[in-house]
């Protein structure tokens, strides 16, 4: 099979015929073999009985539903599970995205060599409350990640060679950031395609503002556990050292001037009465604290299942 399209959905009832109709002709245009796995997420609408309805009519349509809401990246990474297509495309089911851009994106995978294409809403039809959030938002992002080349990480509109969705696992709120963790799990020929955005034609955003905090709060965690998630102690053993080194030193400093001040008979003041032994203290308990939460840390990566999974792409004349 060609092409794979997921389309994670929330109450989207009224887009989904159109969208369905959308995508259909556009394959059939192309010559593409294709599914569509509509991944029902908990919705209170109708939106399941029209995906069966769907599904009546067209073969190629095929369907999870969750028991209730649990977000989309969970319904993402069903459907990823799920594809069976060589190129898998993700679009959300608002029709803000556009089927007339798959042709293209298949090219890019197929002819390119890209393993990820994500695409660019150049123009956004959103509320200027969203854009200019997304903005920062994607500077940080590529900042931390080192993909430098992409402008918007969390576009709907995505492609993958099937590879890449069968090697990483979005969870929680994660799929604003699929392109890291593709980089993470070792693909990194990531590309960019502009595509058309369009105003939102039924229902409203399931996403409030709260999505910049915890999309931040998602970046640092992504961030931490791909550089340390394997070796904890290199980071909280350093950061540890450091503050009980200065905290050392500055106690032994806060000793050595009282115990000089008071052989040269100047005036001195008990260590206990200086700010700064106060200080120094803190630092040294915290500096004990981040080496233990190491330590701690280095157990439990130790028993992690997964504390050897890597993925070995080739092999040359072993036994393995
Ligand atoms: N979505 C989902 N589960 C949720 C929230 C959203 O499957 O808990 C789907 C939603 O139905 C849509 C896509 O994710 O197909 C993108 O959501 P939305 O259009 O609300 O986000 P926005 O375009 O405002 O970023
Ligand atoms: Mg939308």
């Amino acid at each position: 099979m060609d092409i794979s399209v997921i389309v994670p959905l929330y109450n989207e009832s009224e887009s989904l015929p159109e969208l369905e109709a959308w995508i259909d002709r556009v394959m059939k245009e192309n010559g593409f073999s294709y599914e569509i796995i509509f991944i029902n997420d908990g919705s209170t609408d109708s939106s399941w009985k029209t995906i069966e309805d769907l599904a009546k009519r067209n073969p190629a349509v095929k369907g999870v539903s969750f028991r209730r809401n649990y977000g989309k990246s969970p319904a993402l990474n069903t459907g990823f599970m799920r594809a069976q297509g060589d190129v898998v495309i993700t679009m959300d089911a608002d029709l803000q995205d556009s089927p007339d851009e798959i042709p293209e994106l298949y090219r890019m995978i197929k002819s390119e060599g890209y393993d990820l294409v994500s695409g660019w809403k150049q123009k956004r039809y959103d509320p200027l409350s969203k854009t200019i959030p997304t903005k920062l938002f994607n500077a940080t992002a590529r900042k931390v990640s080192g993909i430098k080349n992409l402008h918007d990480f969390n576009c709907g509109l995505k492609a993958y060679r099937s590879d890449v969705v069968k090697h990483i696992e979005v969870y929680g709120d994660m799929h604003r950031y699929i392109p890291y963790l593709a980089k993470n799990a070792g693909f990194t020929r990531i590309g960019e395609k502009v595509v058309h955005h369009q105003a939102r034609k039924y229902g409203k955003t399931k996403f409030g503002l709260d999505r910049f905090v915890n999309g931040y709060l998602d970046l640092m965690t992504l961030w931490f556990t791909s550089k340390f998630g394997k070796k904890p102690m290199h980071f909280f053993g350093l950061m540890g050292s450091l503050m009980f080194i200065l905290g050392f030193i500055s106690l032994v400093i806060v000793g050595a001037l009282k115990l000089y001040n008071m052989h040269a008979g100047n005036h001195y003041i008990l260590v206990t009465d200086s700010p700064y032994f106060f200080i120094a203290l803190t630092l040294m308990i915290l500096g004990t604290q981040l080496f233990l939460a190491g330590f701690i840390g280095e157990l439990v990566a130790r028993n992690s299942a997964s504390r050897n999974n890597y993925e070995i792409d080739r092999e040359l004349n072993t036994n393995g």
